[in-house]
């Protein structure tokens, strides 16, 4: 049996990653470490995911999605590097055009943007479904995002089977490591994801309004692209309650409690601006 183990780019991520390689290296076949670039993260999360590499030694394959614009035809990969891999969100525009804005109700790009290379590469490979598991890192106090189809999808979850590692014991682990994730929480991912919460993204538009440019863009010039049909006739925007990029960055301008790095703090968790989808902490592939 082989493994493919998911890099997402987080801290759970790496540290799953590593915890695999010098623990379970003997009881796969062949392992292999993807990391698929969306050309919307943080210049701080290739940083990372490429000083995991060099410091551990991991061989991360770098994959993009290679979006073939004809109907029916699947997403296939791209190898890039650290150096070459997409800064400008390429890879993610190439999916807009074909398939439209994705949000809650048309919630594709983490399986075109990543699973679908992930795939293809793994089937260059000669990799047939039923040969390999795939690791995801989901930590045993996310456990609501396991996969009801993980034993369909042979999928694993070491940091839920093995370790039982909570998000304080991997911040514990990663204080004690020579490097770090250099970003809050709430910058990880695509920067400005769909997903996060509104507290999230109001807090990022006040601070980091550029990261919002390339949605504003998507929005402008893609919001009908897509095999849909809009009765409505305003396209499809990216956030909660068909909320444009633009009125989401007006909304930052008006008086808000910031999101704070804090543990959650029930007094004032509000329904409107902290619910998130599950990409909200990381983007994983399932
Ligand atoms: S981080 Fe968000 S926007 Fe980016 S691929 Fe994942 S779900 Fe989509």
């Amino acid at each position: 049996m082989n493994l493919s183990i998911s890099f997402s780019g987080g801290k759970t991520s790496a540290y799953m990653t590593k915890w695999l390689l010098d623990n379970k290296l003997n009881d796969f076949d062949n392992v292999v470490i993807t990391f698929a670039n969306t050309g919307q993260e943080l210049e701080e999360t290739l940083e990372f995911v490429n000083r995991c590499d060099k410091e551990w030694n991991l061989g991360v394959v770098w994959l993009e999605a290679l979006v073939d614009p004809v109907k029916g035809n699947g997403t296939k990969f791209r190898r890039v590097t650290f150096e070459t891999a997409s800064r400008n969100g390429e890879p993610f525009e190439e999916y807009i055009k074909k398939h439209g804005i994705p949000n809650q109700a048309f919630p594709k790009c983490t399986s075109e943007l990543k699973l679908a290379p992930m795939r293809s590469y793994l089937r260059s490979l000669g990799w047939k479904n039923g040969t390999y598991k795939t690791a995801i890192g989901i930590r045993i106090d996310e456990m609501d995002r396991v996969s009801s189809n993980m034993e369909k999808e042979n999928l694993i979850y070491p940091l839920i089977e093995y370790t039982k590692a909570t998000k304080e014991m991997i911040n514990l682990w990663w204080g004690r490591q020579s490097f770090n994730l250099n970003i809050m929480e709430h910058q990880g991912n695509c920067a400005w994801c769909w997903k996060k919460s509104k507290r999230k993204l109001l807090t990022l538009a006040v601070d980091t309004p550029e990261v919002f440019e390339f949605p504003m863009r998507m929005e402008d010039q893609y919001r009908f692209a897509g095999p849909w049909q809009d009765p409505s006739g305003v396209g499809r925007l990216f956030f909660r309650k068909n909320t444009s990029t633009k009125q989401l960055l007006e909304e930052s301008k008006l008086p808000f409690e910031r999101w704070k790095p804090a543990a959650v703090n029930f007094d004032l968790f509000n329904y409107e601006l902290d619910s998130a989808g599950g990409c909200s902490e990381s983007c994983e592939v399932y």
